[in-house]
């Protein structure tokens, strides 16, 4: 399968690292606020990358790149998403993986397999608020909770990130979301902004104070909690 957009140069996808960015179309979840609404609605009138094109790229770059971010859509969706990752490996870069954490098969095999280095993971609300929040009429929580545990036992760089939404997140929510994740060593509460790409249109982002609260919420849970794109 071929990736369906590309940016080919980044300093804010993983730390400091000087990244290019992959991103696969499909999902499987329909988030209003997902701001990739053509990767996840429309995946088959995206533009395709060809495989060979990007590992030119990455092998004239090596020693300037540091990492690839494979990103989506949902990218644990690729049927070769393995094979992928080892031909990136084979180069020497660092991956960082981006999911809403619904398939820990792959990302347990690629672990597994020494293929990944950092896990970026949506948590999008308290498990009984996940349909409210993937826009879909019932989310099986088992597999999600399973990449969380995974997550957090393995020993694996990750973050968990949650998009907060004020017609979505209440601190109730919070505090249940705090608990389902209990035991994490980072989380980031990012700040929505509203705009013509995302699903749905119309949400609103939590104001500072509240997330501000929402942070100390789940500071009872997670050992380092930030807030993103709040000034
Ligand atoms: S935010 Fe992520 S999980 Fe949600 S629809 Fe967009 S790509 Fe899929």
């Amino acid at each position: 399968m071929d990736f369906s957009g590309w940016e080919k140069l980044s300093l804010v996808d993983f730390d400091d690292n000087v990244t290019t960015t992959l991103f696969f179309a499909g999902c499987n979840f329909r988030c209003p606020f997902c701001h990739n609404s053509s990767l996840v609605l429309n995946p088959a009138s995206c533009p395709k990358f060809k495989w060979e094109s990007i590992m030119e790229y990455l092998k004239k770059r090596q020693g300037i790149l540091d990492a690839v971010c494979i990103t989506g859509g949902e990218p644990t969706l690729m049927n070769d998403l393995l094979d992928k990752m080892k031909d990136i490996k084979s180069l020497g870069y660092l991956i960082k993986l981006d999911s809403n954490g619904s398939k820990p098969e792959v990302i347990k095999e690629a672990f597994k397999q020494g293929l990944i280095d950092y896990v970026a993971m949506d948590i999008k609300n308290c498990p009984e608020k996940y349909p409210l929040t993937t826009g879909l009429k019932e989310v099986d929580m088992t597999p999600i909770e399973e990449t969380v545990r995974f997550l957090i036992d393995s020993g694996i760089g990750y973050e968990f990130r949650t998009t907060i939404i004020d017609e979505h997140h209440t601190e109730e929510d919070i505090e249940k979301l705090g608990q389902f994740i209990k035991g994490a060593k980072k989380c980031f509460l990012q700040k929505f902004t509203d705009s013509e790409y995302c699903i749905s249109r119309g949400l609103h982002e939590v104001p500072k104070e509240k997330a501000l609260r929402f942070k100390a919420i789940l500071e009872k849970y997670v050992d380092k909690v930030e807030l993103r794109n709040y000034d």
